[in-house]
This record gives structure tokens, sequence and C-alpha cells, in this order.
């Protein structure tokens, strides 16, 4: 039988929650599709963050293929306290306060227990509680308390979170929560940190010191300030999300498709992963069936040329984890199958031919579509050449090798990589084309009557010294025989 693959270029993100924490179940959504799993920090004890974990661990060692673990740190979200009857019916045109007394709340008042929020906030500053559902507009305010008239009303209950859009807000990138969290999934071993309501690029270097090159750094893009400051996040982060959760509750909800559009262009030409997420397939929760809007939705983000899509909800909390992921699957096999699909991604490729490495995969991607090519190979020690290459989006599959287990999971997250890890002696091209022909056969991208184009740094172990371009031939003795030491 042939080993695990996919059979699309596009990755798919599952969130693990109550849903989705037994071994069975996390292995279970892997088969169907799943290539990265996320551990939000939002919810769960450090307990169930590490039981996850070691799940994940276990199925990889299982299956024998590299599994990405993204762990999402909550960031500065703001939340009201708690209140004495847990919930209470805001109506419009009320007056609401918010202030630093941790009494518990009742109708007429709640504590914010953020003081540097009343610092920043003015008369007509506006307050969304509970995803934007219930809505506040600052009267008077003064350095512990806000005065507030209920614009739009509803229920508030115990620890809802409060967006506050038009105001950048003077908060630190990373609470001591999330300092806390992030020692702590380092720890385990993650291979990518996801930073919640990123304000400015500053916040994510931030964030880089303290992690130590242990985890890359993928930036969500949540808040009208990160929308603006894009170029400069995306300069320093390695990866980015459009959250459209929070996006859609900080701006008017017709802003979000476009900024959609240009985040993940503009990933795509920086060369890094960009993940579409959040109510993807909402109505998963409870149906097995999604809406036509959703499945629209999804294979929007695949069009786009995005490098993963991604379930919240649907799988960490929902009736139907497996069923989602499997939607995702089958919407992205019949998506990427389509000729219009590969005019669009072809039209929106930006080929910028600054390097030899650029130039390089750049040749390797005209060539693979002009000729009988069945898969491009690279070799990378940092994971760069498979970045570069995926840049590209070719028509055909990429497959990574890297001697670094690391590399081999932070590149799963990337559109059209399949990542195989090998040990040994990497040091000969030989060696390395013939390693690349068993991968490409064991899994199936090619036979042995195919060829594929092997790309390396020669001498290897210096990253970012992509300068070769081989064309091979499956036929192992054909190998043998014709690849120079
Ligand atoms: P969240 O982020 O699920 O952590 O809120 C995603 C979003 O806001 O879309
Ligand atoms: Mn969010």
């Amino acid at each position: 039988m042939t080993p695990l693959r996919r059979h699309r270029m596009i990755k798919i993100v599952a969130t693990l929650g109550p849903s989705s924490s037994t071994y069975e179940m996390i292995r279970n959504l892997f088969e169907a599709g799943a290539d990265v799993f996320r551990l939000n920090m939002s919810h769960g004890t450090h307990g169930e963050i590490a039981e996850r974990h070691r799940i994940i661990r276990q199925v990889e060692a299982d299956l024998g293929r590299p599994i990405c673990i993204l762990a999402d740190l909550q960031g500065p979200k703001l939340r009201v306290g708690a209140f004495a009857n847990d919930a209470e019916d805001l109506r419009e045109g009320q007056s609401f306060r918010l202030d630093l007394d941790d009494k518990p709340g009742d109708a007429s008042r709640v504590t914010l227990p953020h003081p540097e929020i009343f610092k920043a906030l003015e008369p007509g500053s506006e307050l969304l509680v509970n995803d934007g559902k219930i809505r506040l507009r600052v009267e008077r305010c003064g350095g512990d308390f806000a005065e507030c008239i209920v614009t739009v009303g509803g229920t508030i209950s115990n620890r809802k979170g409060v967006n506050v859009p038009d105001v950048v807000l003077p908060l630190a990138a990373l609470s001591d929560k999330d300092r806390k969290d992030l020692e702590f999934v380092c720890n385990l071993g993650v291979d990518w940190l996801a930073l919640s309501f990123v304000q400015r690029a500053s916040d994510v270097t931030e964030a880089r010191d303290l992690a130590q090159g242990r985890a890359a750094i993928l930036s969500k893009i949540e808040k009208p300030a990160a929308v603006k400051a894009f170029d400069e996040i995306l300069a320093v982060s390695d990866g980015i999300m459009v959250a459209r959760g929070d996006l859609g509750v900080e701006l008017p909800v017709q802003n979000v498709p476009p900024i959609q559009k240009r985040l993940v262009r503009r990933a795509r030409n920086a060369a890094k992963p960009v993940i579409v997420a959040t109510q993807m397939l909402e109505s998963m929760i409870e149906s097995p069936m999604p809406t036509r809007a959703e499945v629209s939705d999804v294979a929007t983000a695949i069009y786009e040329g995005a490098d993963a899509i991604m379930l919240s909800a649907e799988s960490a909390a929902g009736q139907y984890p497996i069923e989602a992921v499997t939607t995702m699957n089958n919407v992205a096999i019949e998506v990427e199958s389509d000729p219009t699909y590969v005019d669009i991604i072809d039209a929106s490729r930006k080929v910028e031919h600054y390097t030899i490495a650029d130039g390089i995969v750049s040749a390797a991607r005209e060539l693979a579509e002009t000729t009988d090519i069945a898969a491009i190979c690279c070799f990378t020690e940092s994971g760069t050449t498979a970045y570069l290459v995926a840049r590209e989006r070719p028509h055909v599959p990429i497959i990574a090798i890297t001697p670094i287990t690391g590399v081999a999971r932070r590149l799963t997250l990337v559109w059209g990589v399949h990542c195989e890890t090998v040990t040994g002696n990497v040091e000969r091209f030989k060696k390395a084309v013939i390693n690349a022909v068993r991968v490409a056969r064991k899994y199936g991208f090619a036979t042995e009557t195919d060829q594929i184009l092997v790309t390396a740094g020669i001498p290897f172990n210096q990253p970012g010294t992509t300068n070769i371009l081989r064309v091979a031939p499956c036929a192992e003795h054909l190998i043998v025989q014709s690849e120079p030491e």
C-alpha cells in the first residue's frame, strides 16, 4: 500500500478542543486530511494542552509522517469580569458602567480589569462586547471607569471579550499569561507560534526574542492597526493568519474579503505561508452538511492560492470534526483540478528574479509545466528553498527533503509541500538524488518511467545556496549510472 500522502496542494489546519482530544479522534482527523493541529491557548489548561501535544507526537510516530503543531497565544484580548447572576440583559439606550471594582457585575456595571484601557478611551469611543453583538458608546470616562450608553443591546455574560477597534491600545504584545504560555509550549516543542491581536511590527520581534528560534512566528491580522502596518508586520513574520473572526468585529464585515485577498497576495509574494481562518464551515458545528455559501468561501481561499485553510470550533467543539476536515479536503481536490484554478493561480504569480535561488525555482516551475515532470524535489536545511518553490505555485507536487525534523514539521503548513526527513549521510549529491527518487516513488508522486526535478545547494549544509537544478530519471539503475558524485 502507498503510504499516506495528500492529493491536494492547500493545507488544512484543525483546532483541537473538547471534541477532538482523544488519540483516536486526532488520528482520524489527520487521516481525513488535517495537516496542522492548532492548540488554542485561550482555552484549556496546561495539562490538557500537554496531553494533546503528546497525542499528536504519538500519531506522528505511529504513522511516520511529520505533523505540524501551531500554538496560538491568546494575546492582549480584553475581557469583562464575572456577574453575580452569570449574565445580564442590556437594553438599547440604558447606561452601563465599566470600572476597576472587582465586585461581581450586575445590570448597571461590570469590571473591565485593564487599567491601561481607561486611559486610552475617549468620549465617543466604541466598545464591542461578545464578538460585536453588544455595542457600547463611551459618554464619560476617567482613569478607572467609563460610563457608556448601550447602542446595541443583548445578553452579556461572564468574561465576554471586548474589542476597541478605533483605538491603538497601549498594550504590551504579550500578557503575563502569554509569556508563561509561550515558555510552556516552546518547552513542549511546537513548530509555529501564532500571535493574536498584533498591532505593530515590534510586537512580533518581541515574541521572536522570547522564542529564540524554538518556533516560527505567525502574525494574526485581526486589528485595523495591523492591516495598516501590514507590510512592516509581514517583513518580520514567518507567516500570516487572516483572522477573520476578530477582524470582522473590529472592521465592518464587508471590508474583510478585500483585505483577505490583499493579504494573501502579499504573503504569497513574500514566500511566507498564509492561513485563511474562521467561520469557514461554521454551520458544521451542528450539522454534518455545510451550506453552499461556506463551500464557496472555502473554494475562494483555495482559488486565491492561500497556503492553508483553518477550522476553529468546527473541529474543536463541534459535533462533526471529521466531516468538516473531509469537506475541506474534497473541496480542495475539486477546485485544484479546475482549469480555471490553474489560470487564476498563474495570473496571480509574481516572479522576481532577485537571486540565483529565485531564478532556479522559477526555472524549475517552468520546466515542470512545459515538459513531462512528475514532481519538484528540494533539499533544504533551513526550509528556504521549499518556501521559494512553493511561492511559484507549480502545477506538480513539491517534495521537501530535510535532515531536520523541526524543519519538516514547519514546512507541513506550506502550500503543496510534502515533507520527508532523511537521516544519515546527505553530503553527496548522488545520494541526494537517489533519496529524492525513492521518496517520490514511495509516495506515488512518480513511477519508474517518470522524471523529477531536483534542486539543491552545493556544497550541502550551507543555507541559502540553492544553485543546482537537475532532471533525474526515476528508474533507479539509470540514476546510479548517470549521476556524477
Ligand atoms: P481566534 O482567532 O480564533 O483565536 O479568535 C481567529 C480569528 O479571530 O479569526
Ligand atoms: Mn481572534
